[in-house]
Formats: C-alpha cells, structure tokens, sequence
C-alpha cells in the first residue's frame, strides 16, 4: 500500500497544479484497497469537501493511472469540520483561485495523444475546435468505450485554449459533479452563481454525459447551460459512452442539440497504435524496457488503453519492488491479472518450449505445476494436464515420446488421448476453445 501511495502522490504532484497538491491532495492517505473499492482518508471534513468538490478529477485520473482497474473511490475525514488547516488560506486571491477552477490536468495534451486510424477524426476534431473554438463544430460530441481517450482530447481542447489564451475562461467537468455542485447550490442558495459560473464561461467542457440518464432535473439545467453559451457563440465538447440517441431517458431537444455539431466516434486502437501508445509513454517516463515486451504487452491488451498503460506501469513497479527483470514472463504474470485478456493478432512467435507452456497453463488455472505434472485425477487438474499436453503438441517439437516424459505419463497412447480429448472439447464449442485462446495469447503463438 505504500508503494502505491508513493506512485499515487507522485502522480499528482506531477499533474496537479503546486498550490493544489501542497494545500490539499498532499494530505491523501491510501487506508485500505481492494478488488472493488479504494478507501482514502484526509485529515479533516474541510479538506475532505474541498477534494470532492474541487480536486475529484485529477484524483480519480490519478488513481486509476496507479491501479489496473477502476474502483469505486470513498474518501474519508479523519476528524470533524472544525479543525480545519491554515493551509486552507493558501489562495491568496479569489482570483488566483478562479484561474486554477479549470480542473484542467496538464498531461493531457494534444502532444501527448497518439493518432491512430481508431481516433483520427475525433483527433482532428479535437484539434480545429482547440483552434477556432465556438467557430466550426459546436458542440463536439466524442463517443466511445471508457479508457479510448475521450477526457484525454477533451482535456486536450481546455489545455491548448488556456495556453494560447490564458484570459479564456474554460470550465471542466464530469456530469457527476456538475450534479453536485448543483445539489450543493440548492442547499446553500446560491443556485445564481452556480448558473453565472457556467453561463459565462468560453469553453465548456462536460464529460461523461451519458450520466444524465440519471437526473432529469439536471437535463434542464444543461439545456439552459447549453443554449446560453451556444447563442452567445461559446464552445461545448461533450463526451459520452454512445450516441446522443443512444443515451436512455435523455430528453429530445438534448438529443437534437447534442447532434447540432460534430459528433465523432473512438473506436478501439489497433495493434500499432498500442504499441506506438507504449513506446510514448515509455519515452515520456524514461522507462528501460525492450521492444519484445512492449510487442508482448501491446499484443494481449486490446480495447482499453487504460489498462495498457496499467500493464506497463505494474510491471515497472513489480520489477523495482521485487528487482525482478523486465521479461516475458513477467509481462505474462501481470496481464494474467487482468480480465481483458484476448488472443493475439500480430507478431507471434513459433518457437515455444514445453515449459513455458505448462507454466502459463498453470498460472492461467492456478494450480500448481507438480499437480499438472502428478498423478491425482480430480478433474481440475486433468484438465490442465490435458491442456498442456494438447499445446505441447501442437507447439513444440517434441515427439509423443519425449511429451510423455516431458509430463510423466506412461507412454504416447496417454498424449494422444489427451490431445484427442480437447479436440472434442472445441468441436463441442465447450469454453474450452476460449481458453486456449487467452492461453495461447498469453504465449504469444498463434
Ligand atoms: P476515456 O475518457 O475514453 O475513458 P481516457 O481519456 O481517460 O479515456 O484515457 C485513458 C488513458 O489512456 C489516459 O491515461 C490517456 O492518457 C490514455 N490514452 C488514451 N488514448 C490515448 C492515445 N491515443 N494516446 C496516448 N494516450 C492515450
Ligand atoms: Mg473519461
């Protein structure tokens, strides 16, 4: 836990601006993760509200950029309100503290973003409406899977504005907190600035949009949002998971205005942009690792960039935590524990030896290699064997005499049998046929 929470702050002081890390995310503490949920804790309720108002995006980038998957996060005040930190004044001005509101997060540039056939055009988009915001494209629409790149050209568009124009005011959110702040709004009456905040802005930029699902009174307040800033030529990207009309409950006139524009896709990358997205990001962090790895990683992990940056950044920290070295087999080791793991689609390998094979399919089913290798019969372990056997066959050179010895079995009528047996089990279509699949992906044969 402490060395993710090193990772986790060294995310953040990174991408956070100084004032906001040293006032407020410096004091997150990791208290307790697991495969559903991460529990972090502050010191007291102020610094608690201010991160969930203020700070939730950067930290939610940051902790889903330091653990491979997305959990839901519950952040937790170790004291009560009163006691709250000098540190609270550090703002000097309400100036200054307007500036930093954008909750733009830094790393999130247009250089930073790999271009690929499956995010050209949303690229492209991106780009002229970085150039000429309000101009062409309004609103622009990015839809896609989660962990495509969407908040990455988003955040993009607010970064390239704010650096060529300081003076524009471009607002960032997700759906969710804009939820929020409305819902505090209320509660304080100050529902007024709440509306002004939003309606003056040049840019807007509101993610994850499919959430409205949820709230039909937030619906409204969007489309009043929307038609001022529109009317008065000011830029909106939204993002959603699917198309306008795609979204359940979401009103007419929000799905025809949503449509008013551009509305682009993010399609899944292809084995190239994968490993052009590694090669930066290894470039970007000065990380040493070689090109068979990056081929390896980039050849297992398909459909969610997220979670191919996860795979290199838990290699590279289980190789520094456990000085193990950058190799295959510690490639294998963390992808095997990831779900989304497929079969291979480029660059495979002919050459494989009998043990590496009986490796994976052990880890893959998580028995250990002596009972592969052993005598008991119950039928979760024979099916391994059998596995083993069958991959043994048909990748390496080893004839039915050698594989026998190989495994310990008898004599050749023993492989033979096995063998014939997982050719039933996938004739049959039985799940079988997907494991071998992700087995074989994970041995980067064909
Ligand atoms: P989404 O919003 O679609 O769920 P994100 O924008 O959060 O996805 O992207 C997930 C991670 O993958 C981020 O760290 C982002 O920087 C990275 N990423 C996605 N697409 C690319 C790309 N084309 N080039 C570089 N990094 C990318
Ligand atoms: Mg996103």
């Amino acid at each position: 836990m402490k060395e993710l929470e090193d990772k986790l702050h060294k995310y953040l002081s990174e991408n956070a601006s100084e004032n906001d890390y040293e006032a407020w995310l410096a004091n997150v503490r990791i208290s307790d993760i697991d495969d559903k949920q991460i529990i972090l804790t502050v010191p007291n309720q102020a610094i608690k509200d201010w991160i969930e108002d203020k700070l939730f995006p950067i930290l939610l980038e940051g902790i889903r950029n330091v653990t491979d998957s997305d959990r839901r996060i519950q952040l937790n005040a170790l004291k009560s309100a009163e006691e709250v930190p000098d540190k609270i004044n550090i703002y000097k001005s309400p100036d200054e503290f307007e500036v930093d509101r954008s909750l733009l997060i830094k790393r999130y540039t247009f250089d930073n973003f790999v271009v690929g056939k499956s995010n050209q055009l949303a690229h492209a988009a991106a780009v002229a409406v970085a150039k000429h915001s309000g101009q062409h494209y309004n609103p622009l629409f990015i839809y896609g899977a989660s962990g495509l790149g969407k908040t990455h050209l988003m955040q993009a568009i607010g970064n390239y504005i704010k650096r060529n124009d300081p003076s524009k005011k471009v607002g960032y959110m997700y759906t969710e907190m804009f939820m929020n702040e409305k819902v505090d709004a209320i509660k304080t009456n100050s529902t007024l600035a709440f509306r002004n905040r939003f309606r003056n802005l040049d840019v807007l930029l509101l993610d994850d949009i499919h959430w409205l699902e949820k709230s039909p009174s937030l619906q409204e307040e969007i489309f009043h949002t929307f038609d001022a800033l529109y009317h008065a030529n000011k830029q909106i990207v939204l993002t959603a998971d699917r198309l306008p009309r795609e979204i359940p409950k979401l009103q007419e006139r929000l799905v025809s205005r949503f449509q008013w524009g551009l509305v682009v896709d993010i399609q899944e990358p292809d084995f190239e942009t994968r490993l052009a997205i590694l090669r930066k990001k290894v470039e970007s962090e000065n990380i040493q690792i070689s090109d068979e790895i990056l081929n390896y990683i980039s050849n297992n992990i398909k459909g969610n960039v997220r979670m191919l940056e996860g795979a290199l950044l838990k290699m590279l920290a289980m190789a520094t935590l456990t000085k193990r070295k950058m190799d295959v087999k510690l490639a294998r080791e963390v992808i095997l524990g990831f779900s989304d793991i497929g079969s291979t689609d480029n660059e495979r390998r002919i050459n494989i030896t009998a043990d590496e094979i009986i490796d994976v399919v052990s880890q893959y089913y998580k028995v250990p290699v002596e009972q592969i290798m052993g005598r008991k019969r119950s039928s979760s372990i024979v099916l391994p064997r059998h596995i083993c056997i069958f991959l043994i066959r048909k990748y390496s050179d080893l004839s039915l005499k050698e594989i026998a010895e190989k495994m310990n079995r008898k004599d050749h009528s023993t492989i033979i049998h096995s063998v014939n047996k997982i050719e039933k089990m996938i004739v049959s279509r039985s799940k079988i046929d997907e494991d071998i699949q992700r087995i074989t992906g994970l041995l980067n044969v064909e």
